[in-house]
Protein backbone atom coordinates (compact mmCIF):
# COMPACT_ATOMS: atom_id res chain seq x y z
CA UNK A 1 0.00 0.00 0.00
CA UNK A 2 1.77 2.96 -1.13
CA UNK A 3 2.32 5.99 2.00
CA UNK A 4 -0.21 8.97 1.95
CA UNK A 5 -1.04 11.52 4.54
CA UNK A 6 -4.19 12.50 4.95
CA UNK A 7 -4.30 16.12 5.81
CA UNK A 8 -1.39 16.74 2.91
CA UNK A 9 -3.05 18.78 0.11
CA UNK A 10 -1.20 17.08 -2.87
CA UNK A 11 -2.37 13.28 -1.31
CA UNK A 12 -5.81 15.32 -1.47
CA UNK A 13 -5.29 15.43 -5.29
CA UNK A 14 -3.85 12.23 -5.97
CA UNK A 15 -7.00 10.82 -4.19
CA UNK A 16 -9.34 13.17 -6.02
CA UNK A 17 -10.68 14.77 -2.87
CA UNK A 18 -9.78 17.77 -4.44
CA UNK A 19 -10.22 18.93 -8.01
CA UNK A 20 -6.97 19.90 -10.61
CA UNK A 21 -6.13 20.41 -14.01
CA UNK A 22 -4.79 17.18 -14.83
CA UNK A 23 -2.26 16.61 -18.00
CA UNK A 24 -1.27 13.01 -16.80
CA UNK A 25 -2.30 10.51 -14.50
CA UNK A 26 -0.83 7.31 -13.92
CA UNK A 27 -0.25 4.48 -11.29
CA UNK A 28 3.34 6.02 -10.33
CA UNK A 29 2.40 9.98 -11.02
CA UNK A 30 -0.26 12.86 -11.23
CA UNK A 31 0.62 15.97 -13.17
CA UNK A 32 -1.86 19.14 -12.89
CA UNK A 33 -1.72 22.76 -13.76
CA UNK A 34 -0.24 24.95 -10.54
CA UNK A 35 -2.90 27.25 -9.49
CA UNK A 36 -0.33 30.22 -9.69
CA UNK A 37 1.36 29.62 -12.88
CA UNK A 38 5.08 31.42 -13.16
CA UNK A 39 5.07 30.85 -17.38
CA UNK A 40 2.32 30.10 -19.58
CA UNK A 41 2.56 26.51 -18.74
CA UNK A 42 3.14 25.61 -15.35
CA UNK A 43 2.77 22.26 -14.10
CA UNK A 44 3.71 20.17 -11.04
CA UNK A 45 4.49 16.25 -11.29
CA UNK A 46 4.02 14.60 -7.93
CA UNK A 47 4.35 11.26 -6.81
CA UNK A 48 1.16 9.19 -6.33
CA UNK A 49 2.77 7.64 -3.02
CA UNK A 50 3.52 10.65 -0.05
CA UNK A 51 7.21 11.89 0.36
CA UNK A 52 8.36 14.79 1.48
CA UNK A 53 11.55 15.53 0.37
CA UNK A 54 13.55 14.84 -2.81
CA UNK A 55 16.23 12.85 -0.68
CA UNK A 56 13.61 11.32 1.28
CA UNK A 57 12.08 9.73 -1.98
CA UNK A 58 15.20 8.56 -3.61
CA UNK A 59 15.70 6.63 -0.21
CA UNK A 60 12.16 5.06 -0.26
CA UNK A 61 11.47 4.82 -3.63
CA UNK A 62 14.47 5.38 -6.44
CA UNK A 63 12.55 3.55 -8.64
CA UNK A 64 9.63 6.03 -8.84
CA UNK A 65 12.11 9.17 -9.13
CA UNK A 66 13.32 8.00 -12.09
CA UNK A 67 9.46 7.88 -13.60
CA UNK A 68 8.86 11.34 -12.01
CA UNK A 69 11.94 13.04 -14.22
CA UNK A 70 10.63 10.78 -17.06
CA UNK A 71 7.01 12.26 -16.74
CA UNK A 72 8.50 15.70 -16.52
CA UNK A 73 10.68 15.10 -19.27
CA UNK A 74 7.66 14.01 -21.61
CA UNK A 75 5.63 16.95 -20.54
CA UNK A 76 8.33 19.34 -20.99
CA UNK A 77 8.98 18.07 -24.72
CA UNK A 78 4.97 18.32 -24.90
CA UNK A 79 4.09 21.73 -23.75
CA UNK A 80 7.90 23.41 -24.06
CA UNK A 81 8.95 22.42 -27.67
CA UNK A 82 11.70 25.52 -27.37
CA UNK A 83 13.15 24.19 -24.55
CA UNK A 84 12.06 23.97 -20.82
CA UNK A 85 12.32 24.12 -17.23
CA UNK A 86 11.84 21.71 -13.97
CA UNK A 87 12.75 22.62 -10.74
CA UNK A 88 12.59 20.81 -7.47
CA UNK A 89 12.08 23.00 -4.01
CA UNK A 90 13.64 21.11 -0.97
CA UNK A 91 13.37 22.72 2.54
CA UNK A 92 13.06 26.67 3.60
CA UNK A 93 15.85 28.32 2.26
CA UNK A 94 14.30 26.81 -1.32
CA UNK A 95 10.89 28.21 -0.74
CA UNK A 96 9.39 25.01 -0.25
CA UNK A 97 5.79 25.36 0.42
CA UNK A 98 4.00 21.80 0.25
CA UNK A 99 5.53 19.06 1.65
CA UNK A 100 4.55 16.68 -0.88
CA UNK A 101 7.78 16.83 -3.32
CA UNK A 102 6.56 18.08 -6.80
CA UNK A 103 8.49 18.68 -9.99
CA UNK A 104 7.69 21.99 -11.31
CA UNK A 105 8.19 22.25 -14.96
CA UNK A 106 7.77 25.43 -16.53
CA UNK A 107 7.51 26.38 -20.54
CA UNK A 108 6.27 28.75 -23.23
CA UNK A 109 8.54 31.66 -21.92
CA UNK A 110 12.28 32.50 -22.51
CA UNK A 111 13.86 31.63 -18.88
CA UNK A 112 16.45 33.98 -16.93
CA UNK A 113 19.05 32.85 -14.81
CA UNK A 114 19.87 32.70 -11.87
CA UNK A 115 16.46 32.10 -10.56
CA UNK A 116 15.76 34.10 -7.45
P1 LIG B 1 6.73 24.99 -3.78
O1 LIG B 1 6.85 26.42 -3.38
O2 LIG B 1 6.42 24.11 -2.58
O3 LIG B 1 7.89 24.47 -4.58
O4 LIG B 1 5.50 24.92 -4.78
C1 LIG B 1 4.18 24.66 -4.41
C2 LIG B 1 3.31 25.02 -5.60
O5 LIG B 1 2.04 24.44 -5.42
C3 LIG B 1 3.10 26.53 -5.77
O6 LIG B 1 3.57 26.91 -7.06
C4 LIG B 1 1.58 26.71 -5.61
O7 LIG B 1 1.06 27.67 -6.49
C5 LIG B 1 1.06 25.32 -5.92
N1 LIG B 1 -0.16 24.94 -5.23
C6 LIG B 1 -0.40 25.02 -3.89
N2 LIG B 1 -1.60 24.52 -3.58
C7 LIG B 1 -2.14 24.11 -4.76
C8 LIG B 1 -3.39 23.49 -5.09
O8 LIG B 1 -4.26 23.20 -4.25
N3 LIG B 1 -3.63 23.21 -6.41
C9 LIG B 1 -2.69 23.50 -7.38
N4 LIG B 1 -3.01 23.19 -8.64
N5 LIG B 1 -1.51 24.08 -7.10
C10 LIG B 1 -1.24 24.37 -5.81
ZN1 LIG C 1 1.16 14.03 0.26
Amino acid sequence: MAQTDPNCIFCKIVRKEISADEVLRDEHVVAFRDLNPQAPTHVLVIPTEHAAHLSDFMQQAPAQAAHLLAAASELGRRFGPGGYRVVMNEGADAGQTVHHLHAHVLAGRRMTWPPG
